[in-house]
């Protein structure tokens, strides 16, 4: 199955994408992570991407373009896909339909206030764990710690305050005219984003069932 999971910053869009391509036993091809991968190992692509995703703006398309295509084709992503954070814009979702038949798009719904609250919270370690002050389910115990390695947790550079209303500006400028592209075609879910992890991972479960 070939699926795109959208939503704004902070609508645990990641959180649900490895829960789902788990149960699916599809790739979880997240085009955020692999940029910061890029960044944190400082190679070529790292330098070029950092100073946009530092401060919540797009990478230009064709860089993105380039990681996408070699992700989808990558043996991993043989018995399907869920891509998280792509497509951002038209230019985007256009490429991909001409690279894949999407099987339905996945729109996680969730007020501006609540994308605020949850990113501000949201810490990650370097072992891949990753945690939210602000959202009980994924608490960690410390607050400073990682529950699995104790290793000392960090904030996502863009998350800070600046960073996080220019990606909120992106979504509704950018973003938002995607989900319509996919609405046009009939492969948009709507799903509520506002319940536990849980919850919300039931609804996109029940949602792909129908
Ligand atoms: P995310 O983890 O999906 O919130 O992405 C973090 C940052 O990576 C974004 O703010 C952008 O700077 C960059 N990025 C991720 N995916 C894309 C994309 N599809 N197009 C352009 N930039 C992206």
């Amino acid at each position: 199955m070939k699926l795109v999971i959208v939503g704004p910053p902070g609508a645990g869009k990641g959180t649900q994408a490895r829960i789902i391509a788990s149960k699916l036993s599809i790739a979880h091809i997240s085009t955020g992570e692999i940029f910061l991968h890029h960044i944190r190992n400082q190679d070529l692509l790292g330098k070029k991407v950092k100073a946009f995703y530092e401060k919540g703006n797009l990478v230009p398309d064709a860089l993105v373009h380039e990681i996408v295509k070699e992700a989808i084709k990558a043996p991993a992503a043989k018995p399907g896909f869920m891509l998280d954070g792509y497509p951002r814009n038209l230019a985007q979702a256009k490429f991909l339909d001409k690279e894949v038949h999407t099987d339905h798009v996945i729109n996680i719904v969730v007020s501006d206030e609540d994308v605020v609250k949850r990113m501000t919270g949201r810490r990650l370690c370097d072992c891949g764990a990753f945690y939210n002050l602000n959202i009980p389910e994924l608490k960690p115990k410390d607050p400073t710690k990682c529950d699995k390695c104790g290793h000392k947790l960090i904030q996502r550079p863009d998350d800070n305050e600046k960073a996080i209303l220019e990606r909120l500006d992106v979504y509704h400028t950018q973003v938002l005219p995607v989900v319509e592209h996919y609405r046009k075609k009939g492969l948009v879910l709507d799903v509520d984003g506002s319940g536990t992890v849980e919850e919300v991972t039931a609804l996109i479960v029940s949602a792909l069932e129908h």
